[in-house]
């Protein structure tokens, strides 16, 4: 083998990175091996403070510093509404429109059976019982979930969930393009979504 075990190995992990494939892996790798070393320095003190200092948000399951959150944490934010979202990254999209007002729960993914994604591996008991709480303030739930196969068999699954309790349930209008991601959606379309999303139940 032309490459070293090194790179190879160094490789291997950015082949894991969402949207990185072997080539462009190996690219990152040879960059990083002729960088000065204070630049991989950098890089590698970066990886280690991500794993030291990033926690989930007790309360919501966002990836924060602080546990709960400063969303969770905050008092001008209404808890009657809570927005479910498939990832963390969903809430910057949703913070950045400054559009949502209420509180949020990070479901940690999408249901995909094909892929092995049953609900016991997404964050739904939770939700489940938070929703089920009798000291619960929410009376709406808000569905901001991606706009294909599995956001809709997600949000299908939970509308049946919540069926017999006594809260509204809306969706994020299709402003978002069939087959989008939620988190490349801009302020307008995120905005547009969530003023004009559809009641799916009173
Ligand atoms: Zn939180």
């Amino acid at each position: 083998m032309s490459v070293p075990q090194a790179i190879r190995e160094l490789a291997d992990m950015f082949d894991r990175l969402p949207g990185v494939g072997p080539r462009a892996a190996l690219r990152y790798a040879y960059w990083l091996a002729t960088q000065p070393k204070t630049t991989v320095k950098q890089f590698a003190d970066k990886l280690s403070q991500l794993a030291a200092k990033i926690v989930a948000c007790q309360v919501c399951g966002m990836w924060t510093e602080t546990s709960p959150c400063s969303i969770c944490a905050d008092p001008r934010r209404d808890d009657g509404q809570l927005c479910i979202v498939a990832n963390s990254q969903d809430i910057r999209v949703l913070e950045d429109a400054s559009v949502f007002q209420g509180k949020y729960h990070v479901l940690g993914g999408l249901l995909d059976p094909i892929e092995g994604r049953t609900p016991d591996t997404l964050q739904i008991n939770n939700l489940l019982n938070k929703l089920k709480d009798p000291n619960s303030k929410i009376r709406e739930v808000v569905l901001a979930l991606d706009p294909d196969v599995s956001g809709d068999t997600t949000s299908m699954y939970l509308m049946r969930q919540l069926a017999g309790l006594p809260i509204s349930i809306s969706r994020l209008a299709r402003g978002i393009p069939t087959g989008a991601q939620i988190e490349y959606a801009d302020e307008a379309t995120i905005t547009d979504a969530y003023l004009n999303r559809r009641r799916t139940k009173d």
